[in-house]
């Protein structure tokens, strides 16, 4: 039984599933590779070119335990001029397949779909379901992700764990930090360049920040996976000309969260900073907006769900990663988050993205092993 992996991920990164063109291209390959391997599967489309697959294997009944698989479907963009070869035309070579998207995550999502086909072909009698959202937007604002738990959390009644394909090298990852991203924007008063002395300048009031900042730090306990949160200013623009004082300055933080860390307290701690500033300095005012914030991840180690599919794959050992995915997303519908794929995560995002097709076999095998354990 060919389940045809390859096939189906090369013609994945053929449709360029980038924010500008959208997911649905992507949507309908997947789709119609899953419907024609008997898998049962829904195309959810809410705009001209976005949209969501859910497919299911298993008896139709939502009451039965079910694995929730979470994939993203969308790629980050690619430019001809730094790659060697079209991003989107995946070619093999040396026993890698390139392509945009090859890493992250096309790759992890069609061994899962490939899994999915292999057990469905395989005639056996699921006592559980898997359930399968290959879900749109995860690189930009998890749209897919929100409008999946939005309309199908009510329908999973007894979630055995949430498995999300991401590259990690096969590794069993359990924990990665969250995101906060702040906005803050200082107001000032404009004037002609000429008499700066009538106007209040918004950059030069962004910068008593930009200085505090320097040696300031946002409390937090270390962990034992994750080591600090982080914080680095990433963007500052403001002014309109040359010739006219600034009103508005804007400076874009980037901070990732432990898992004991709240946003809000994150956020009072900087308006406490802002407070002191306007405090010695009464023509000081400033805003802060929260451009995004995901919340970190953490699953224990001695879960069930870590348990039993460290059993089906023989891997016992658990770490953790830098990055942040759409797993917090899905612990919405309450129940364990493991991350674990194929493919190298230093390639993510990267020109000349390739995966290793041996590892991706290896994928698709330990996912069928673990579907045979968790819902046979
Ligand atoms: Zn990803």
């Amino acid at each position: 039984m060919d389940s045809n992996m390859l096939y189906l991920l090369k013609e994945l990164v053929k449709t360029a599933p980038t924010l500008q063109n959208g997911e649905i291209d992507a949507v309908r390959v997947l789709h119609e590779y899953l419907i024609s391997h008997g898998v049962a599967a829904q195309i959810d489309k809410w705009d001209a070119n976005r949209a969501n697959v859910i497919a299911r294997i298993g008896p139709e009944d939502d009451r039965l335990p079910t694995l929730v698989i979470g994939a993203h479907i969308d790629v980050v963009p690619a430019s001809k001029e730094t790659w060697n070869t079209d991003p989107f035309e995946p070619f093999e070579k040396d026993g890698f397949l390139y392509g945009r998207g090859c890493v992250d995550m096309l790759g992890g999502l069609s061994a899962f779909a490939a899994a999915m086909a292999d057990v469905q072909a395989s005639g056996r009698t699921l006592t559980g379901r898997v359930l399968l959202a290959a879900t749109a937007g995860e690189e930009t604002d998890s749209c897919g992700v929100k409008r999946f738990i939005q309309s199908c959390a009510a329908s999973i009644k007894d979630p055995i764990g949430i498995l999300i394909p991401e590259p990690t090298s096969l590794r069993l990852l359990r924990a990665h930090r969250g995101i906060l991203w702040l906005k803050i924007t200082t107001v000032g008063k404009t004037a002609h360049g000429s008499m700066p002395q009538l106007g209040i300048n918004a950059i030069e009031k962004a910068n008593l920040i930009l200085d505090r900042l320097k040696t300031w730090q946002i409390p937090y306990t270390p962990h034992k996976l994750l080591g600090g949160c982080s914080m680095s200013i990433n963007r500052i623009y403001g002014g309109t000309a040359t010739n006219i004082v600034p009103d508005s300055c804007s400076i874009e933080l980037d901070i990732r969260t432990l898992p004991d860390q709240s946003e809000t307290a994150i956020i009072a701690e900087v308006r406490k900073v802002l407070s002191e500033l306007a405090y010695t300095d009464p023509d000081f005012k400033a805003d802060i907006a929260v451009l995004r914030a995901c919340p970190a991840l953490e699953t224990k180690p001695d879960d069930p769900f870590v348990q039993r599919v460290g059993n089906a794959t023989g891997i016992h050992e658990t770490h953790a990663i830098g990055f942040t995915t759409d797993g917090p997303l899905f612990a919405q519908l309450n129940a364990p988050v493991l991350i674990f794929g194929p493919g190298d995560g230093a390639r993510c995002h990267q020109p000349n993205e390739a995966i290793e097709i041996a590892q991706l076999e290896k994928a698709k095998a330990l996912y069928i092993n673990i579907i045979r354990a968790l819902c046979i």
